[in-house]
């Protein structure tokens, strides 16, 4: 398919994106809209929104940078929030004791692959009039009650970067219920050029056009579009084995030291498989010993509240920060087998 765009020589936005975007709106059954990467979709769908310059928006302490980025990117502020200890998903309870006059949105973000308390977090924000931009970066293809996150709620963003559990090389989406929503994404991707989407479908650009607002350059590619299609027709066969992995890692852990996130892997497709340390273990040199085995663990995430551009705001975090050092993420992509997986658990097991 990347070989059919290099031959028709057109590598920037036009039918393959329209196509691309034609299948992820049959899978939601929603509008989409495809950008550059997960990050522009989630501050495209924040500017959408309506969200300004300091504005406040509630985001999960624990979550990429690339959350917070976006928010601070519309020039509004990321108000840290804890998480529940069950999923490590926003704590519904504390974000409305932090919701004030400048609250506009929730930033909720799907760890690892579970739409985590999303029913009550839509609840508290129809009771006060905000905004549910979900980053659905771990949760492509991931169900919540029997509804396909994405499919349902306010505004949803996924990522298609590299690692994800579908991918476009880089990429991401918007996907919405609301169909303004979508319309002004599809201005705003490609510099707030009014029409300019509907122009490039049909292979044509805009000469004569209007500007209303700040826009950016972040549509997505023919050549990521490409990709994107390949893997969109491969994602079943990618759901199942990334679930099936992280099935094989449950098994042999449940009765270990450490703690697992007890999860649905029939409705849930899993981006990352973290585990919860003892509370004395020293994640630094259990890392170190992992590699030593071969085995490349992650940290999701270092909290954004440590870090020196968010960390103005006072923040009570109690469960963020009982587990930021014992958060460890084990290896999981469908590259791997289940050996594999018996190998990073005796590793494991035996460095604890
Ligand atoms: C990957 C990711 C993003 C950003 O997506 P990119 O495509 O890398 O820009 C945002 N939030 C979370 C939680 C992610 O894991």
């Amino acid at each position: 398919m990347v070989m059919s765009v290099l031959d028709e020589g057109y590598l920037g936005m036009g039918r393959f994106v329209e196509s691309f975007e034609k299948k992820l709106s049959q899978f939601f059954n929603r509008d989409t809209s495809c950008v550059v990467n997960g990050t522009a979709a989630i501050q495209l769908a924040l500017q959408a929104a309506g969200i300004e310059r300091n504005d406040e928006v509630l985001v999960p302490s624990l979550t990429y940078v690339a959350s917070y980025q976006a928010i601070s990117a519309t020039g509004a502020i990321p108000v840290s929030c804890d998480i529940t200890k069950d999923n490590l998903c926003l704590d519904p309870k504390q974000i409305e004791s932090r919701i004030t006059k400048k609250t506009k949105a929730i930033l909720a973000v799907h760890y690892a692959g579970e739409a985590g308390n999303i029913d009550e977090i839509l609840t508290i924000a129809k009771k006060y009039h905000l905004r549910v931009i979900e980053d659905a970066a771990h949760a492509f293809g991931s169900s919540h009650k029997g509804r396909l996150v994405g499919s349902f709620g306010d505004i949803a963003c996924f990522s298609f970067d590299g690692i994800k559990n579908i991918t476009s090389g880089e990429g991401g989406c918007i996907v919405s219920g609301d169909k303004k929503i979508i319309e002004k994404v599809n201005e705003l991707r490609l510099l707030g050029v009014l029409g300019d989407s509907k122009q490039r479908f049909l292979g044509k650009r805009s000469w004569d056009f209007e500007v209303n607002e700040q826009g950016w350059r972040y549509h997505m590619s023919n050549i990521m579009a490409a990709i994107g299609i390949e893997q969109f027709n491969k994602k079943e066969i990618l759901f199942k084995k990334r679930q099936n992995l992280a099935k094989s890692y449950d098994k042999l852990l449940i009765n270990s030291k450490v703690d697992i996130l007890k999860k649905n892997y029939n409705l849930i497709v899993p981006h990352i498989y973290p585990i919860i340390l003892p509370k004395a273990s020293n994640r630094n040199i259990l890392r170190q010993n992992l590699l030593d085995c071969g085995i490349e663990t992650g940290v999701h995430y270092k909290p954004n509240h440590l870090l020196n551009l968010y960390k103005k705001i006072n923040h009570n975090l109690p469960i963020t920060k009982n587990l930021q050092d014992r958060i460890l993420t084990l290896p999981l992509h469908p590259g791997l087998t289940n050996k594999d997986i018996e190998k990073v658990v005796s590793c494991l097991e035996t460095n604890l």
